[in-house]
């Protein structure tokens, strides 16, 4: 058996058909592991999930209790058989609950990555390496152009923007899932202890992340408060909504983005963003080679949109890489689609409890 005989690639995604299941399938199957809960990797309608608990929980929040026709959990480093072949997770460092999934089968072993990062992050579990046979990577940021640098200082950034804007209530546009709990853990552990607003979009999975033991501090929904309140003040919304009406209620707001993309500065102006922040939760370029060589794996298959330039990368080491085309991931895009929706949905949804009425009212500004 060769490594390759473990996992096939598939229009649907990745198949092992040893253990008859997908993993994050684009498409309806029968059984599939999710590697993590952002809406490219997660769609909701089939037959059986197996992943974290952390991301069939995010799946229920965000496609509803019927997303799956049933779910099992597994802690990371926990295994189960399926038919010959033993699956692992392990944490994958990109969001809460992300895991690359680990098969094992006749003593040889592929892993799939999903999303992820081999930098801290104080909202999930560290990236895991895990020495395999055949390793799947995602290329989101797979050019030596990108280096997302320190995620501290640019919070730093935000937090001297505020300093010389005292007045303007600044807008971060980040992804509701992961990013934007990132950030918000990131402004408190600089120190930043203010009330941090947040759109409708972002409530939901917030609460989650509270609820599941990562402190964010004291948040509340923007829509509830005054032009005035919000004057020298932070708010979280999904990127589309900086350019959108919403941005009204806002007393002079100053536009950033905290995004991997924000090292593009063309990309940045176009979006009219006046401060970007580099901040991602896919690894660089570094990140991404040092990952895969340090799996040891001989076979690299690459996903997610900029595979040549890794391909090209595993040949000059002597490597087997192999771009899969596997049409559908890519969350940036999709996300905003998705927030989208969720805005609709949480801007009537009642307030959950984070935002009880004592806090509402009783507006620790004064
Ligand atoms: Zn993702
Ligand atoms: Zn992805």
């Amino acid at each position: 058996m060769r490594p390759e005989d473990i996992l096939v690639p598939s229009p649907s995604g990745v198949c092992c058909k040893l253990g008859g299941f997908h993993i994050d399938p684009t498409r309806p199957v029968e059984r599939a592991v999710i590697t993590h809960a952002h809406s490219d990797h997660a769609r909701a309608g089939h037959g059986a999930v197996l992943a974290t608990r952390e991301t069939l929980d995010l799946m229920r929040l965000r496609c509803g209790e019927n997303f799956a026709g049933s779910s099992q959990a597994m802690a990371y480093g926990e295994s189960v058989n399926l038919d010959g072949a033993r699956i692992t997770l392990h944490p994958a460092g990109h969001v809460l609950g992300s895991a690359q999934v680990a098969v094992d089968a006749n003593g040889l072993r592929a892993v799939a990555s999903g999303d992820y990062k081999n930098v801290a992050d104080p909202t999930c579990a560290p990236f895991e390496l895990v020495r395999c046979d055949l390793f799947i990577t995602e290329a989101t940021f797979a050019l030596p152009v990108f280096r997302h640098g320190d995620p501290d200082a640019e919070i730093a950034k935000l937090v001297h923007s505020m300093a010389l804007f005292p007045e303007r209530a600044h807008l971060v546009g980040a992804y509701s899932l992961g990013k934007a709990q990132r950030v918000i853990a990131l402004l408190r552990k600089a120190g930043y202890q203010a009330p941090i607003y947040l759109h409708g979009a972002m409530q939901a999975i917030s609460d989650y992340y509270i609820k599941r033991g990562i402190p964010l501090g004291d948040l509340r929904l923007a829509r509830g408060a005054s032009k005035a309140d919000l004057a020298g003040t932070i708010t979280l919304c999904p990127p589309s909504a900086l350019n959108d009406l919403w941005t009204r209620r806002f007393p002079d707001p100053l536009a950033a983005f905290a995004s991997g993309w924000m090292r593009v500065r063309a990309r940045a102006r176009q979006q009219g963003v006046a401060l970007p922040l580099v901040i991602s939760d896919h690894a660089d370029w570094n990140g991404l080679t040092e990952t895969i060589a340090a799996t040891g794996a001989s076979e690299i298959w690459v996903t997610h949109g900029q595979e040549d330039a890794l391909v090209h990368w595993c040949a000059a080491r002597g490597l087997k890489g192999r771009p899969l085309d596997i049409v559908g991931y890519g969350e940036e895009v999709d996300e905003i689609a998705d927030t989208a929706a969720n805005e609709a949905e949480n801007e009537s949804a009642a307030p959950s409890f984070l935002f009880d009425e004592n806090r509402r009212d009783g507006d620790g500004r004064a």
